[in-house]
């Protein structure tokens, strides 16, 4: 197959842009349904591609480079791909089918992949350009440089990352205010009953939690911070902020296939320009439909991978699964698409090995809550559901 070299610009039958999540599974799903192909992948970081979601859990105790890489140097040679680091796209010509990089480099594609994730959706209030968020490593390299100076915090956003970061930033012995518009934590995952004994935990290590606070506007006083919503000031030395993510609009936006909040393709994760396709955090999906999730995004990279391979895989709605661990407490959500509280769900216990509930629809389970069991234990409910256990069955487990 093709690929030119030893001229500046190099011919490839496939190039990803993006080595995360999304952009690393493409590529090892086309390397396995074409061996002899020639693949590009192009990675904007100044590290080898790694495991994003670490970032909020290793804030307190920093990390070295490699720390959570997904594959080491060697896999990529092994498997022919030609991992371009350090290197980012500033602009794709669909009519040459050529990429043009931020070192000067040029190629051109057969097939492309636009794997570049989210950028951090911004609340538009005044004062907001001293909000700073976390998304890359280098980001949070520079962030906990900054948090070990610091004696007071701010974390704008009740969701998972708001948690994790605030719990982080506690664990680094900060005066941590966790705040937002929501009315309870992490409210997308979890129900009433489990926000409240996350609540507890927090408030029992020392996190000031505040709630159904639309942030109104952030000024600077000095060396620190005042930020301001509805009965509340906070003063503080430094703001973060976890607020939702958009698909990142860089390139899309150029070749006109951003919709209102991602790019825009089909259920082949196809964009309406031939041969250019999009998986991950990138892309649009319908309402509804989960976003900003690690297998979510693997999920795109497998399926995009195998549409440019030549295969015509849809994607589907799939079930939404979360674990986090804040303070040493191990939360677990996993929900099939469209279920609800009102499903008939079964509360199987609720006392000091922590709480279970399970959802049933037909004799199956569909979803579960946990609260204070382990990593393996929610792998078992994980595997229940997938199977459509009985949700007594599967409780049985842990009973
Ligand atoms: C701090 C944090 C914690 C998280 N925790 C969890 C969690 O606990 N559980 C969970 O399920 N999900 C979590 N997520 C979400 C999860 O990490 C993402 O859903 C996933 O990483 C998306 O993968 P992706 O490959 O689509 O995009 P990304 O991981 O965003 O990767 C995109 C890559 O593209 C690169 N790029 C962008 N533009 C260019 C360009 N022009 N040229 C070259 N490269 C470019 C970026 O630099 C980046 O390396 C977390 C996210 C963050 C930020």
């Amino acid at each position: 197959m093709s690929k030119i070299t030893g001229s500046k610009t190099m011919k490839y039958d496939y190039a990803v842009i993006g080595a995360c999540k999304a952009g690393l599974t493409a590529v090892e799903t086309l390397r396995e349904r074409a061996p002899e192909a020639s693949i590009l992948l192009i990675n904007g970081e100044d590290r080898l591609p790694y495991k994003r979601t670490q970032l909020t859990k290793k804030l307190a105790s920093g990390f070295s480079p490699d720390d959570f890489s997904l594959k080491d140097e060697g896999w990529y040679s092994d498997n022919s791909i030609e991992l371009w680091n350090n290197t980012r796209v500033l602009e794709i010509d669909k009519e040459k089918h050529e990429l043009i990089c931020s070192d000067g480099r040029t190629a051109v594609w057969g097939k492309l992949l636009i794997a570049t994730g989210a950028i951090p959706f911004q609340v538009d209030i005044p004062g907001r350009e001293f909000v700073k968020h976390l998304r890359s490593a280098a980001d949070t390299e520079i962030l906990r440089a900054e948090l070990l100076s610091c004696r007071r915090v701010a974390v704008i956003g009740q969701g998972v990352e708001g948690v994790e970061i605030a719990e982080q930033c506690r664990k680094m012995g900060l005066e941590v205010h966790l705040t937002g518009r929501d009315s309870r934590l992490m409210q997308r995952w979890l129900n009433q009953r489990l926000s409240g004994k996350l609540l507890s935990l927090f408030k029992s290590e020392g996190v000031h939690c505040s709630f159904s606070r639309d942030v109104s506007n952030i000024t600077k006083e000095g060396d620190h911070y005042r930020v301001h919503s509805p009965g509340e000031v906070l003063e503080v030395d430094i703001v973060l902020a976890s607020t939702g993510i958009r698909g990142n609009p860089a390139l899309a936006e150029a070749l006109g296939i951003y919709g209102k909040k991602g790019i825009a393709c089909d259920t082949s994760l196809q964009t309406r320009i031939q041969d250019i396709y999009a998986a991950g955090d990138a892309v649009e999906v319908p309402s509804g439909w989960p976003r900003g999730l690690w297998h979510w995004a693997e999920y795109q990279g497998r399926t995009a991978g195998m549409n440019m391979s030549g295969e015509s895989q849809k994607i589907e709605n799939i079930p939404t699964r979360l674990k986090c661990e804040p303070f040493g407490k191990f939360y677990f959500s996993m929900a099939l698409p469209d279920v609800n509280e009102d499903d008939k769900s079964t509360v199987f216990f609720d006392d000091k090995r922590g709480y279970l509930k399970i959802f049933e629809r037909e004799g199956r389970s569909v979803a579960a809550l946990m609260e204070g069991l382990s990593k393996d234990d929610s792998k078992i409910l994980e595997k229940g559901i997938h199977q459509g256990m009985p949700a007594e069955s599967l409780a049985s487990s842990f009973i």
